[in-house]
């Protein structure tokens, strides 16, 4: 299905991020099993600093369905007041360890580690979650054979698999993030029948970002501001992914709080050809692809 950007709007379709991530899941669960008929489990370490909440419920989230897929894993806590070296050592222990697949360090880190030095420890066949600086440079050049993270690899197979046509696309990309903004631009922008979009990428230096994103059929926002996209900034009958993952107040929750995303949900509803709902748009694809590429981790290593 190739489905073009309507010119009338109407009410949009949802791009359903569950749906989609369980299609990957079931080619996933066979290539585990194709690994499992000559006696190999692929195998993924999460490393986990501190208690952080949010870390914990992803790291669960993530750990939950690598069992539901047949794959081992494991997760390593260490506690928050470790050292930048201590980590990094016990990153280079499980580099060695032949029968780890994958390494993924969940963020964030406290702040007396830097993230780019503990991404660059993991080796790059390891690096499930394509923070490396070689897969993120394989990114960039359009290399195949690299790690592409799992965020943008994931809204990139919802694009697809929904019939959006992102060829001679405008997609303008809110937000410049190393995990979102810059792979999902880097991705869509590549001299490739699956891409080959004109990628703007907005970010808070932007002017007249209104305009920009009015002029988008594609808009993906991933800026962490709740509900930042309202109905007069998008164009009739354009496509919208809500990357956006934010707590606020709610009093009338046991909680107090909520999540939203960073679009106006109920109000562009009506104005786009499609949208992706949030909760259930992207982090399930996210999750989907740090599986696959576990497994793909784990057919190279042992090709
Ligand atoms: P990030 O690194 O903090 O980047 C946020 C970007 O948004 C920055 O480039 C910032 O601009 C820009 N920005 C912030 N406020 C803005 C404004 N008012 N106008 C224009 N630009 C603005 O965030 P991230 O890690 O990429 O994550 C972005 C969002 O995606 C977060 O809500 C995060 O929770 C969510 N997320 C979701 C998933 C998922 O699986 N669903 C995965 C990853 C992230 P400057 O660069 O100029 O500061």
């Amino acid at each position: 299905m190739t489905l073009l950007h309507t010119e009338t709007g109407g009410r949009g379709q949802l791009i359903e991020g569950k749906a989609i991530a369980e299609q990957i899941h079931a080619n996933t669960a066979d290539r585990v099993a194709t690994l499992a008929r000559r006696g190999i489990q692929p195998r993924l370490v999460f490393v986990r600093v501190g208690e952080d909440p949010a870390s914990r419920v992803y790291v669960g989230m993530k750990e939950k369905t690598s069992k539901r897929l047949g794959l081992a894993s494991e997760t390593i806590v260490v506690s928050e007041s470790t050292t930048e070296a201590e980590l990094v050592d016990l990153i280079l222990k499980l580099n060695e360890d032949s029968n780890v697949h994958g390494i993924l360090v969940q963020a964030p880190l406290p702040k007396h580690i830097r993230e780019t030095c503990v991404y660059a420890s993991v080796k790059p066949a390891k690096d499930v979650d394509g923070f490396h600086p070689i897969n993120v440079g394989k990114l960039m050049l359009g290399d195949p054979t690299g790690f592409v993270p799992c965020t943008p690899g994931g809204i990139h197979e919802l694009l697809i698999r929904s019939g959006v046509r992102l060829s001679g696309a405008e997609v303008v990309v809110l937000g410049r993030g190393n995990i979102v903004g810059k792979p999902i631009s880097a991705i869509l922008v590549q001299k490739d029948k699956r891409a080959n979009a004109t990628v703007t990428l907005c970010h808070s230096g932007t002017r007249g970002l209104a305009a920009h994103c009015r002029r988008a059929d594609v808009l993906i926002a991933a800026m962490g501001v709740p509900r930042f996209v309202t109905a007069d900034m998008v164009k009739p009958g354009a496509v919208v992914v809500d990357v956006g993952v934010n707590r606020v107040p709610d009093p009338g929750s046991k909680t107090g709080t909520k999540l939203v995303g960073d679009v106006e949900f109920e109000e562009l509803l009506p104005v786009v050809s499609m949208i992706t709902p949030n909760p259930g748009g992207v982090g399930p694809m996210t999750i989907a692809m740090l599986m696959q590429n576990t497994v793909r981790a784990a057919e190279m290593a042992t090709a």
